[in-house]
């Protein structure tokens, strides 16, 4: 693409920081940067024409972990560990507020529920037996027991007759977040290119040079903020992971409020006003949804339509609206990875299925590796 003169100079000339991907990791970073330094040149770069991976994709959960997720993680990390991811969920979901403002992003602390399968026993007691010691660990984070155990008030079927609830949990209108975002962005003359995909970057020393599919120019930094699609710039653990969910059109009396996980995190559902949205099944094909490629696969979509119909909705007659379909990040762990790949780059990568809460965190440490 040949660019005039005023593009050069105005656009792409005196670039201070460059952030690779508009998503809630990215804008959050791009936000940090303005904060200290007011004065500096901060563009974006995004392929898509919208956010093209989660943040404009999600469920809207502002999540921090459900019970049976947390005693998962302890498989695989310490304590220590898991509290501090906790933590860094927590205080990113309260930072996002503090940034946008509740009313922006439709936040509604409706309270989390996880549901367990009647199949499954076994699970649910490990569950019950471990709450008393998960609400100890929290207590430094949140100050009250995080977790109690509530009767199945919604008629769900299929399920044990008691959920494990937490007040802390709510829900967001994910577009408007992002919207509220990316306006935020706009008035503090932060810009944003969309459209635009990074190929390539060379980190010269005193400056990074950066190869897109239309143009080249070069930048002070450079923050890489791509998640699930990390792989095509850097070599680190982080892979990428297709969700796909689907929404019902709006149901009559729906009594349905708050948000609701199931098997671990791999399913989880809510409302939207008076909708229905459901999305997971991953775990059904673990392989086949390590793509970048958007898509619905038949497997995935029976077996949501099946627990949608048994477990959700039983008896009621509902139609399904739309089915979409959004692209993770995730590794052997499930801290991001943030950290710096050469004097002048930077990545902050590896979202996972709770990226709302983190992303924002991650963000901001994210823009503090250039301090
Ligand atoms: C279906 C689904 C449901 C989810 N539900 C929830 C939920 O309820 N609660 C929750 O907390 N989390 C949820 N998540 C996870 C959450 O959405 C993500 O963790 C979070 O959005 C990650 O944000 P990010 O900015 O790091 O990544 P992304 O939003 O993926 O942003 C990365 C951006 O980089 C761009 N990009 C990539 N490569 C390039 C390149 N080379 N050049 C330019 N641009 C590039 C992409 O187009 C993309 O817009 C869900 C995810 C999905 C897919």
């Amino acid at each position: 693409m040949q660019l005039s003169y005023w593009e050069k100079t105005e656009w792409l000339s005196g670039i201070d920081f460059t952030i690779i991907g508009s998503g809630i990791t990215g804008l959050n970073c791009a936000l940090a940067l303005r904060e200290k330094h007011p004065k500096s040149r901060i563009l974006v770069l995004e392929k898509g024409i919208l956010p093209q991976g989660a943040s404009t994709k999600n469920a809207g959960f502002a999540c921090f972990g459900s019970i049976s997720e947390l005693l998962d993680d302890l498989n695989t990390s310490t304590e220590e560990d898991m509290v501090k991811l906790v933590e860094k969920r927590w205080k990113g979901l309260q930072l996002l507020r503090k940034n946008l403002g509740d009313k922006k992003m439709d936040y509604r602390q409706y309270g989390g529920q996880e549901l367990f399968l009647k199949g499954n026993p076994q699970f649910f007691e490990a569950c019950l037996e471990n709450i008393d010691r998960i609400n100890g660990l929290l207590q430094p984070v949140f100050n009250e027991d995080v977790f109690t155990v509530k009767k199945n008030i919604f008629g769900f079927q299929g399920i044990q007759d008691r959920y494990i609830f937490t007040p802390f949990e709510g829900q967001i209108n994910t577009g408007k977040m992002m919207q509220a975002l990316l306006k935020l962005c706009s008035r503090k003359d932060i810009r944003i290119l969309n459209a635009t995909e990074v190929l390539d970057f060379k980190d010269t020393g005193n400056k990074v040079a950066v190869k897109t599919d239309r143009f080249e120019f070069s930048t002070e930094k450079l923050f890489i903020a791509t998640n699930g699609f990390a792989s095509n710039l850097l070599k680190e653990d982080v892979l990428p992971a297709r969700a796909q969910v689907l929404v019902t059109k709006p149901l009559k009396n729906l009594k349905i409020k708050g948000t609701f996980h199931l098997e671990k995190g791999y399913y989880y559902f809510r409302n939207i006003q008076d909708r229905i949205l459901f999305g997971g099944g991953r775990n059904l094909d673990i392989s086949g949804e390590t793509t970048i490629e958007f898509g619905e696969t038949r497997i995935i979509q029976d077996r949501l339509e099946e627990i949608l119909k048994t477990v959700i909705l039983p008896g009621t007659s509902y139609e399904i609206d739309q089915r979409w379909s959004g692209i993770m990040g995730v590794g052997k762990h499930k801290d991001p990875i943030v950290k710096p790949l050469s004097g002048n780059v930077y990545c902050g990568v590896r979202l996972g299925g709770i990226g709302i809460a983190i992303g924002t965190w991650t963000g901001k440490e994210l823009a503090a590796l250039a301090d």
